[in-house]
């Protein structure tokens, strides 16, 4: 609960005062374009300690491009990134130690075919991290339980549901210990049964106070869960609010994004 979660208190109390800690995630006037084409022009944007951000927009509105920013999976050309103390714009960026800070999920899983759920796991850790096997698999178990799969740690990717693989990928990340999350619509290519097993464990993951930003088509989890929806457009943040700017948009673009007709 929310008083169980000290994280997840003070941020539900005082969302905006700087009292709730410095921010995880600072994007000002970020601007990047591929060759001609500007994907990203002058956006900015605060996540909190706790705080669960949901970017919606249409196709080719620069959201996976802001995610990949944020990540330093692409490069800008204008206004600063700050991630977890890193500073992203900056060319001397230690990325190794923002890999340590940072997990992202993909559409695709991504999962290694010839290893189990647990394998494929306690890669990082051993690789990455240098624990020992014990320790690895340890891990692995624990972050499995976490996502609601202890009973496949042996399983290879081809029997799990996608579903399942989804989680897997997620666990895999949680045995980083991030201390930020991204997803990048993790559930668009899962069956609506799959895809609520997938929400279940990030709403999970919200409740227990994880710093957290995805790129939602969900709008029902983003209104439940998100504490800021960002509604992108051409490569700006158009319009910024809590889930309920989902149920009273001020642009006509957000009302035509989500179906009320303009
Ligand atoms: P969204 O995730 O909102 O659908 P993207 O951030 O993926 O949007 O893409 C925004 C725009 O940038 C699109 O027009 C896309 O074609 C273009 N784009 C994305 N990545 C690249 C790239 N690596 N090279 C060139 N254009 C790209
Ligand atoms: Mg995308």
């Amino acid at each position: 609960s929310a008083v169980a979660n000290p994280t997840r208190a003070a941020r539900e109390d005082t969302p905006r005062s700087p009292q709730a800690g410095a921010p995880v995630v600072r994007l000002h006037d970020v601007h990047k374009s591929f060759g001609a084409l500007k994907v990203l022009d002058g956006v900015s944007l605060d996540v909190g300690p706790g705080e669960v951000a949901a970017i919606i927009g249409q196709s080719g509105s620069g959201k996976s491009t802001a995610l990949r920013c944020i990540n330093a999976l692409e490069t800008i050309q204008q206004g600063t990134i700050h991630v977890c103390g890193h500073a992203i714009h900056d060319p001397q960026l230690d990325r190794r130690a923002l890999r340590r800070d940072v997990g992202i999920v993909f559409q695709s899983y991504n999962l290694f075919p010839h290893l189990t759920a647990e394998q494929n796991i306690m890669l990082a850790p051993t690789c990455v991290k240098g624990m020992t096997k014990a320790q690895a698999r340890e891990l692995a178990r624990e972050v499995l339980s976490h996502v609601g799969l202890a009973e496949k740690a042996e399983h290879y990717p081809e029997q799990l549901s996608g579903g399942q693989q989804q989680r897997v990928a997620i666990a895999r990340s949680l045995a980083m210990r991030p201390k930020l999350m991204l997803f990048d619509e993790v559930t668009s290519a899962l069956d609506p049964q799959l895809t609520g097993e997938v929400l279940k464990v990030m709403e999970n993951l919200a409740r227990e106070g994880m710093t957290m930003i995805l790129v939602t088509h969900e709008m029902a989890f983003a209104r439940k869960v998100a504490s800021k929806v960002v509604y992108m457009h051409r490569g700006r943040v158009w319009e910024t609010g809590t889930g309920a700017m989902l149920d009273d948009p001020q642009t006509p673009e957000l009302r035509a994004f989500i179906g009320n007709g303009l």
